[in-house]
């Protein structure tokens, strides 16, 4: 099976699209994700074409496909909870705007997350996130959004396949939707993923497998139906190893990219200060089919002695 595998990396003022190709590749992925300025803001640089070009190239001389490429939208953008007018239609904006930078560099998928509804309900934050979208996808463009499962964290919307379901229907543009797995908030959700395949089957029945259109790849550090939201390392969580290996090499999602958002390492147990990306690592360990009991020490071996770059 050719794995379509990589991980979030940075786009940085200066070195943009290019440096996130030159990230990946230092990773050994074949695929990336990023966003397009601080994922908790919505400060956005001009986006240079030439730098663009550049890294078109970088991509096609390594045989990345930018139909592979995600960019996140930043989290704070909330569909779901209309009451403050102004920050709603800014929301609105700035994701029609982020749907311009995606064409600008490329990209054709576009990972949201649906939004809260902080206590307007979960009726009304879906059918906000319903209205929101038919305004943003009401021009013609090649950018699918694609809505993420989530956790249920607070008020969060999106966090069964049934209310997924609701907000593709209410979708005038159903060719312009999409959805992207992550397993660490499925499992949170209260979804059994060591049985990934009768998830695969509900969703099918539901939605249609094809809506699927990104998987994030995450252990969790919590339980079952936690509704917590909490990144582990692969391998390291409460999903384990094989759980996820299976989900990544499930056959009915072979063409469908896998991203990696598992935390940054620290240098040592007490330090939170110097963080290392895992992603190096942790694409071996997916590649080998093989868990590596020294994950974290490995990781903080290799970019502390080495003085690699991250
Ligand atoms: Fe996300
Ligand atoms: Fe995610
Ligand atoms: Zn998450």
């Amino acid at each position: 099976m050719n794995l379509i595998i990589g991980s979030h990396v940075s786009f940085t003022k200066d070195k943009q699209l290019l440096g996130c190709i030159e990230e990946t590749l230092s990773y050994g992925a074949n695929t990336f994700m990023f966003y397009t300025g601080a994922p908790q803001n919505t400060n956005r640089i001009a986006i240079d074409p030439n730098k663009t070009i550049l890294a078109l190239e970088l991509m096609k001389e390594n045989n990345i496909d930018y139909n592979n490429v995600i960019v996140h939208a930043p989290y704070i953008i909330n569909l779901a909870n209309n009451s403050d007018d102004e920050k709603w239609n800014f929301a609105i904006n700035f994701l029609k705007q982020e749907i311009d930078r995606c064409e600008t560099l490329g990209i054709t998928k576009l990972v949201l997350h649906p939004g809260s509804h902080v206590g307007l309900g979960e009726e009304t934050g879906i059918q906000n996130i319903i209205d929101a979208l038919n305004i943003v996808l009401d021009r013609p463009s090649n950018v699918i959004i694609c809505i993420e499962t989530m956790a249920g964290k607070g008020s969060e919307c999106g966090k069964s396949i049934n209310e997924i379901k609701q907000i593709i229907n209410g979708i005038n543009n159903k060719d312009r939707i999409g959805v992207c797995l992550d397993t660490c908030h499925l499992n949170d959700a209260g979804y059994d993923i060591e049985s990934f395949d009768e998830y695969l089957d509900m969703f099918d029945k539901e939605i249609g497998i094809d809506k699927i259109k990104c998987v994030h790849i995450n252990d969790s550090k919590n339980v079952r139906g936690m509704s917590k939201d909490r990144h582990e390392n692969f391998g390291l969580g409460t999903l384990g190893f094989d759980t996820l290996i299976n989900v990544i090499y499930n056959e009915r999602l072979k063409d469908v990219p896998k991203i990696l958002e598992t935390p940054y390492v620290s240098i040592d147990d007490n330090s939170k200060e110097k963080m290392f990306p895992p992603y190096k690592f942790e694409i071996e360990m997916i590649r080998n089919k093989k868990f590596n009991d020294n994950l974290i020490s490995d990781i903080r071996e290799y970019y502390k002695n080495k003085n690699h770059k991250i």
